[in-house]
């Protein structure tokens, strides 16, 4: 590639970087549709808090002579559940946005279901946190692809979340020994 490639016009960009300035880290080379951004990072909000439930309930709950292993992979993967869920809502608020956590609606909006299973059905319950991993990387990949170039760092948060979603999915996989 020859220098001639690439040129900026620091002159505009200046310009551009004055007006504005509320926006904060919003600029105008922001290249995607930032409401609607906003709202596709409210669902990964919703279905992060939901399945951090889930697994959180299923932790405590589950009984049966595997009871230790499988509780304490619900444990890690509840954390990690929460953990994306405040990154999306950090995002939500970085791109001017109000995180939603209100949990009248929280079911409504995430990809993934709430549920209880018999307690000591450890295999239903590890079966059916794998199906709501499936969920999500499923969901998450169509974001990401959506996202494309558009706004790369909400894509490098959502490829992180995807890896995690994945090496969850995995977990399962293992410990239902399929
Ligand atoms: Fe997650
Ligand atoms: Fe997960
Ligand atoms: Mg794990």
């Amino acid at each position: 590639m020859s220098e001639s490639d690439f040129s900026i016009d620091v002159a505009v960009i200046r310009e551009r970087a004055r007006a504005k300035m509320e926006d904060g880290p919003v600029t105008p080379t922001y290249g995607g549709d930032v409401q609607r951004v906003i709202e596709i990072l409210n669902d990964v909000l919703a279905t992060e808090l939901v399945c951090w439930m889930r697994y959180s309930q299923n932790a405590i709950a589950c009984t049966g002579i595997d009871r230790a292993q499988v509780a304490a992979e619900f444990h890690e993967h509840a954390k990690e559940e929460r953990d994306h869920a405040m990154r999306a809502a950090e995002r939500i608020s970085q791109l001017g946005g109000d995180p939603d956590f209100n949990p009248e609606t929280l079911a409504r909006r995430s990809h993934t279901t709430y549920a209880t299973f018999d307690d000591n059905d450890l295999k239903k319950m590890l079966k059916e946190n794998l199906f709501a991993e499936r969920i999500v990387i499923q969901s998450y990949q169509d974001i990401i692809r959506w996202l494309g170039a558009a706004d790369p760092t909400t894509r490098r948060i959502m490829e992180d979340i995807l890896a995690e979603e994945e090496d969850h999915a995995d977990d399962l996989t293992d410990l239902l020994g399929v």
